[in-house]
């Protein structure tokens, strides 16, 4: 599992979005999730297709929520974020362009 350490909100340019209570096997192919401390300043990429399997279908950003605890200070932050990723992680600069336009 990646672990990115992070400042604030706008980590690593990456665009955040906010949606709450969404399915996890809707969110896994478009979006990526990780889990935040604030007073830690960490952030770590959550592995969505593992969590499928552990929680089940029915999923939500919820459960993730609730389940999110910081491995520096042990505390349950609740906190999440969820990241547009694009179709195979693409609006991350992992591009494939058609040779048109
Ligand atoms: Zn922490």
């Amino acid at each position: 599992m990646t672990v990115r350490l992070a400042q604030g909100n706008n980590a690593a340019g990456l665009v955040t979005v906010y949606l709450y209570s969404m399915l996890l096997a809707e969110l896994a192919s478009h979006f990526e999730l990780y889990a935040v401390c604030g007073p830690c300043r960490r952030m770590a990429r959550i592995d969505v297709h593992r969590l499928l399997d552990s929680l089940g279908a029915r999923a939500t950003t919820d459960d993730v929520r609730a389940r999110v605890r910081c491995r520096a200070c042990s505390k349950r932050t609740g906190d999440i974020r969820i990241v547009y990723a694009g179709p195979c992680g693409g609006a991350r600069g992992f591009h494939y362009r058609g040779s048109g336009a």
